[in-house]
């Protein structure tokens, strides 16, 4: 995955942790790993996302399903340890129809289970649009969750693009307006990662359609202010876009020229 991502242009990469809509991972390869560490050292690859299977619900109450996300969640933590610098990323889950509140508290309680002191890995809750009882659609709620957990220092935020806008939060026409409340409820030292996804439905739609970069209700403008706002430039950013390589490859050097059309105007 490492080189796909520089054939393409990129200097990171997300990738699944295991099948994303299944559970079964495959055997620990440590040459594998020590292969891997060893190129991302040459090429500069560094704060790669590992992206938790969509099949977890840490908000969930129900036995099965918290002992599946547990045991996966720790296995997956467990392996991360080999990749340092490595951020895990996970969906908060869907209440069920408890409610939000009652979904983040058990939320917490599982990461409560999960997150280890002596773990280096940070965790991320991603933002979520609020499709069906999904939980982490507002600001309130992930900082809900992360008051609730007894190890926070281990916990941060991936903001994605789509998933906000589709909330309810105006990241195409007020940026400025949407980080400073991030900041005020969550705190923007707690944002880490940023998956960067046009949407192709309209502002608070609650659908969670991602389109590409420039097609879609965020638009081409948008996507400029949030790879040079002063807050986000410094992160890294993810592709979750439909597309094939070659159109990844296009949208990182368009997001490149555009990041490197500001620093003509912006003087340090
Ligand atoms: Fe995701
Ligand atoms: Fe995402
Ligand atoms: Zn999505």
């Amino acid at each position: 995955m490492g080189k796909q991502a520089r054939a393409i242009g990129a200097n990171t990469f997300q990738f699944f942790t295991r099948n994303p809509r299944g559970g079964n991972v495959k055997a620990l390869d440590m040459a594998d790993i020590e292969n891997y560490l060893a190129f991302a050292k040459e090429e500069g690859i560094e704060k790669i996302l590992a992206h938790a299977p969509y099949t977890l619900n840490a908000g969930s109450e129900e036995e099965r399903l918290q002992t599946f996300t547990r045991e996966t969640m720790l296995e997956d933590l467990r392996r991360l340890e080999h990749i340092p610098g490595a951020m895990y990323n996970f969906h908060p889950g869907s209440h069920g129809g408890r409610g939000p509140q009652e979904g983040a508290r058990s939320v917490a309680r599982m990461l409560d289970q999960v997150l280890k002191q002596s773990q280096n890995t940070m965790v991320l809750l991603e933002t979520m649009s609020g499709k069906g009882n999904e939980i982490g659609r507002t600001f309130e709620e992930l900082r809900q969750i992360i008051d609730a957990v007894e190890l926070k220092e281990k916990l941060g935020v991936c903001l994605d693009t789509c998933h906000v806008f589709d909330g309810g939060y105006d990241v195409a026409g007020r940026l400025e307006e949407v980080l400073e409340e991030f900041d005020d409820i969550v705190g923007l030292w707690r944002l880490k990662a940023i998956h960067l996804n046009d949407s192709m439905n309209a502002l608070g739609s609650h659908k969670d359609r991602h389109s590409k970069i420039g097609e879609g209700g965020i638009g081409l403008e948008a996507f400029r202010r949030i790879v040079n706002h002063p807050s986000l430039k410094d992160l890294p950013f993810y592709l979750e876009t439909p597309n094939d390589l070659d159109g990844y490859a296009r949208e990182i050097a368009l997001l490149r020229e555009m990041a490197a059309d500001n620093s003509h105007f912006v003087e340090k």
